[in-house]
């Protein structure tokens, strides 16, 4: 198993409501170094292990670039794990990814299906990334879960993508056992009740705690090649609480993915 770069991309331009995920990548960090806690997933895998590799952020002005940086790790051989920023991200990151992987599933956590053909007149915006993905057949299956706002829009672009929208009233964990490909987890920390992570732009009550989605990090039974977790605000933030958040599932994405 290859090994692991963190990498944070520093970019909130495509987001429809609110800025500062661009702000993101260095407050998760300054929690995960902070000592409140260790460096330890709960599989026994350290974040400190020599095989994660942590090159800093990139600031991004213009959003295709972020393509090219997510290029370059991956000709090094890396499985990246991408601190976002916002959701339109996703978009060049599989852009990047389909070039060097074929069969992609992705697993993608979220309060919002992020299937709109275009959100106020963007196709690049944060509400879109999932239609982009799909109609440039990047990845060859979309599962959904923790959605909770389905129009009737969104829902005719699920049908008509194929993707596999599982509403949070649907959720049931044995959709990750048919998981059969080497995915790629894109987490959007709006899939998590703003009880738990009120640091999020689009509060969207009703949503996964924190403990649901720890199970379904370590329930997925296949190899993870990438994955993002996006959307944190820290204009939004409690006491840094959604920042703690993002950093204990930046160590569990990271154990799953060396464990
Ligand atoms: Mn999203
Ligand atoms: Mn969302």
């Amino acid at each position: 198993m290859n090994p692991i770069t963190v990498l944070g991309i520093c970019y909130d331009q495509k987001s429809s409501f609110l800025q500062g995920p661009a702000s993101a990548p260095a407050l998760i960090r300054k929690s995960l170094h902070s000592g409140a806690s260790n460096y330890y997933a709960e599989n026994g895998v350290s974040f400190e292990n020599d095989a994660i590799k942590d090159i800093g952020d990139f600031t991004v002005e213009e959003y295709f670039h972020i393509e090219k940086i997510v290029l370059d790790q991956l000709e090094k051989g890396q499985r990246l794990l991408t601190l976002g920023g916002d959701h339109s991200i996703t978009f060049p990151i599989l852009k990047a990814y389909a070039q060097h992987y074929t069969d992609i599933q992705i697993l993608h956590i979220d309060a919002h299906a992020d299937l709109y053909h275009d959100f106020e007149g963007d196709p690049y915006s944060h509400a879109c990334p999932f239609a982009r993905i799909m109609e440039s057949k990047l990845a060859t299956r979309l599962v959904q879960v923790g959605i909770r706002t389905l129009n009737p829009h969104q829902q005719e672009q699920s049908k008509k993508y194929g993707v596999e929208t599982i509403e949070m009233k649907d959720f049931d964990m044995q959709i990750l056992q048919t998981l059969t490909k080497p995915i790629y987890l894109s987490l959007d920390l709006d899939g998590i009740d703003p009880a738990f992570a009120p640091g999020v732009s689009h509060h969207e009550p009703g949503g996964f705690s924190t403990r649901q989605v720890i199970d379904i990090i370590q329930s997925i039974p296949i190899p993870i090649i990438g994955a993002d977790i996006v959307e944190y605000n820290p204009t939004r933030d409690v006491q840094g609480i959604t920042a703690a958040l993002a950093a204990k599932l930046l160590k569990e994405i990271a154990g799953k993915m060396l464990g």
